[in-house]
């Protein structure tokens, strides 16, 4: 394969500023052009009459220059613009420029000359003009090329064309040596090559060449998916040629704290409980992820896999993607086994100089036996006595690269990921192929169901009234709003932000109400959550913030308004904020009305269902092309060029592909494979990364 290099800096007039603008587009190489692809394309009018022309026309005109007039640039009039009069037999108009240096315009612009201009039309006080065209030369133009507006998602500092130039040039210097799909499957899909099919994509002549769903995007997206899969299944061969440890142990202190729970375990907690103890003593390294929905009682199983690794001498660390998760996690450990021989500590980007420092010499020495902090922390150098099983809570984008540097930090540790994201089983082959996979499908038999209604807008204030009740008695409340303020960059006046919703609540129930949202500092967020847990504010107004896993079981009401605004699984994750502890729950979804189809029947299924499951099965079936809510909402890693929801039926195709691919060949380094070891470094992947870990 013949490519430029990765570099941004060498394709030509893409400057300083243009690469800060890229790079806020999270475009960090030039394969990640390649895949930034247009969300438009609108057709220009070609030669329309000038009497025709409506406002934002965009258009293609053959002109006569008739007059110029260059302004006196002085002080008092700086924003006089450079305007040529221009006309054709259909009538007049100006082309006008401001800021441009004259010389620049007169090289071109001379009376008397034919152009072809090319803008969007603005018609002001009768007078029709079009503001910086771009100006062809009519004998040379190829008109063939101009009569598309390609639009591409954008940040402030980069347009659509320049997108287009930057593209056009990294496409026309790759060269695909070699096809690395199968031909039958090429031959199946009706799929073009690999360039062809980018190619065809930045070129779009109308909507549908657009659509995720065209064939283009399918083969570029299987492209991703191929890469995806050898690189799970690559690492999976690697992890398991290496050798792990073994941990076992009686079992006793895990046994103690099981019985000292005043709870009795599901029967999907105890499976889940043998398989990582089992893991844990083969000496291979453990990497299973724990899928349970919310409120399936997964911290529980992990606390039981910690203590058996700390019961052998090692220890163990639990890590939380928020402090608020952190805290409560801490705050379990310290409920059920503080009368265990196990010393725990919390971390996170709150605690002290000197407790840190503390509790840094603790886990050198092995003092300290289980860890529970944030994602951040770990980051930073945390070193252990002896490490040896991490676990990783509800995060759900700990895509394959971040598993892989974990694995690669050689220490061997066992690794348990727990995620309440119930995913399709077909999507879990791809994201999580390299894992073992336990599933916990049942939930604590003493939960009481959820009711879920749904009501408009218009009924907010009896909702309000209603929570009197609620209230009374001592029962608390979460109240979910879309966004934090008035001022969040919010297109949409028909959301409700946060702060106001607290306010207005305020006024029905004084020194009641509490708030938490992202913007807090970590130790307001902390305070706000503490006051809701001990009582002393009975309603939590929040933003997604508490989406992922808080647990107060004297919540018993969950109010969710702009509920259209929500995809299906994160209603549900939601409402598993509920329904906690043995008291009846409900939730309650508003809509501002009129709401789309889709949206109605995305209400109606949560109503009708409170499988995680199920409900990630209907997700996907209903997020048509027309539905804007997308897989970043779904807590699914991110991909280049995959969009799940029209893409996910290739992914088994691709799985076999990989596995075809490594069966012959299972670290892929003979140089027949030379394509596919492109193919991966196309979409990032870093197969050193692996080559270190052999
Ligand atoms: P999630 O799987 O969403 O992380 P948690 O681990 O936070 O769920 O558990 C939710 C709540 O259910 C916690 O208060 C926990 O103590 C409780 N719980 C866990 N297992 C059981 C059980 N078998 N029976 C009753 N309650 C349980
Ligand atoms: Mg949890």
């Amino acid at each position: 394969m013949q490519f430029c290099s990765k570099d941004l800096k060498n394709i030509p007039y893409l400057g300083e500023k243009a690469e800060a603008a890229l790079k806020r587009l999270n475009i960090n190489s030039t394969f990640d052009l390649l895949f930034h692809f247009p969300k438009h394309v609108t057709s220009k009018r070609m030669y329309p009459a000038l009497y025709s022309l409506r406002q934002g026309d965009q258009v293609v005109l053959r002109l006569k220059i008739i007059d110029i007039s260059q302004p006196n640039i002085s002080p008092r009039t700086p924003r006089k613009p450079f305007t040529i009069f221009c006309s054709n037999e259909t009538g007049m108009i100006n082309l006008t420029y401001f800021g441009f240096y004259p010389q620049y315009l007169l090289n071109w612009a001379k009376i008397g000359s034919e152009i072809i201009a090319i803008g969007k039309i603005d018609i002001h006080n009768k007078l029709t003009q079009i503001a910086h065209p771009e100006i062809l030369n009519p004998l040379k133009a190829n008109i063939k090329m101009i009569d598309k507006e390609i639009i591409y998602p954008l940040t402030y500092g980069i347009v659509s064309n320049q997108l287009h130039k930057y593209i056009s040039f990294i496409l026309d210097l790759l060269k695909i040596d070699e096809e690395w799909i199968a031909q039958e499957t090429l031959q199946k899909n009706n799929w073009l090559g690999f360039k062809e099919a980018l190619k065809k994509i930045h070129n779009p002549k109308n909507k549908s060449d657009i659509s995720p769903y065209s064939l283009e995007r399918q083969r570029i997206a299987y492209d991703e998916l191929l890469a995806t899969q050898l690189m799970v299944n690559l690492l999976r061969q690697y992890k398991d040629k290496n050798q792990g440890r073994s941990i076992t142990t009686l079992g006793s202190l895990t046994n103690e704290f099981i019985k000292n729970l005043p709870f009795e375990l599901t029967n999907g907690q105890k499976d889940a409980i043998d398989e990582i103890i089992e893991d844990q003593a083969s000496n291979k390294q453990m990497s299973r992820l724990l899928q349970g929905d919310v409120g399936s009682g997964k911290t529980v199983v992990s606390i039981a896999a910690m203590l058996n690794t700390t019961q052998s001498g090692a220890q163990a660390v639990l890590m939380a993607p928020t402090d608020v998760l952190a805290n409560q996690h801490y705050q379990t450990l310290e409920k059920f086994c503080s009368n265990l021989p196990v010393k725990f500590a919390l971390l996170t980007g709150k605690t002290k100089a000197k407790e840190r420092r503390e509790i840094m010499e603790g886990l050198q020495s092995g003092e300290i036996h289980i860890l529970i902090g944030t994602h951040a922390v770990f980051q930073e150098k945390v070193s252990f006595n002896d490490l040896a099983l991490v676990v990783i809570d509800e995060q759900h984008r700990f895509g394959v690269e971040q598993r892989l540097s974990l694995v690669n930090k050689g220490n061997k540790a066992d690794l348990l990921i727990m995620s309440a994201t119930p995913i399709p089983r077909s999507l879990s082959l791809a994201l999580y192929g390299d894992m073992d996979i336990t599933r916990i499908s049942e939930k604590p038999k003493s939960r009481i169901g959820i009711k879920t209604s749904i009501l408009p807008q218009a009924k907010v204030s009896e909702v309000i009234l209603s929570l009197n009740n609620i209230l009374k008695d001592q029962g608390r409340i979460y109240w979910v709003c879309p966004l934090i303020s008035k001022d969040e960059d919010n297109t949409d006046l028909q959301k409700m932000p946060a702060e106001s919703r607290k306010e207005e609540l305020s006024k029905y129930y004084p020194g009641l109400v509490e708030i938490i949202h992202g913007q807090l500092e970590p130790h307001n967020k902390q305070k706000a959550l503490d006051n809701f847990i001990q009582g002393k504010h009975k309603i939590l107004v929040a933003t997604t913030v508490i989406e992922v896993g808080v647990d107060v079981p004297e919540a018993t009401v969950m109010i969710i308004e702009n509920a259209e605004s929500f995809g299906l699984s994160q209603l549900h994750q939601l409402r598993g904020r509920v329904g906690r502890g043995n008291k009846a729950s409900h939730c309650i979804l508003l809509y501002q009305a009129p709401i789309s189809k889709t949206s109605w029947q995305r209400l109606k299924i949560i109503r009708e269902s409170e499988d995680g499951f199920i409900l990630a099965e209907e997700d996907l079936k209903l997020r048509g092309s027309g539905d804007l809510i997308g897989t970043k909402q779904s807590g699914l890693p991110d991909f280049k060029a995959v969009d799940f929801i029209a893409h996910h039926h290739l992914i088994i195709d691709a799985n076999k592909q990989a596995k075809n691919i490594l069966k012959d060949d299972p670290y892929l380094n003979s140089p027949k494979n030379q394509k596919y070891r492109d193919l991966l470094n196309v979409f990032g992947f870093n197969r050193s990364d692996l080559i270190n870990l052999a």
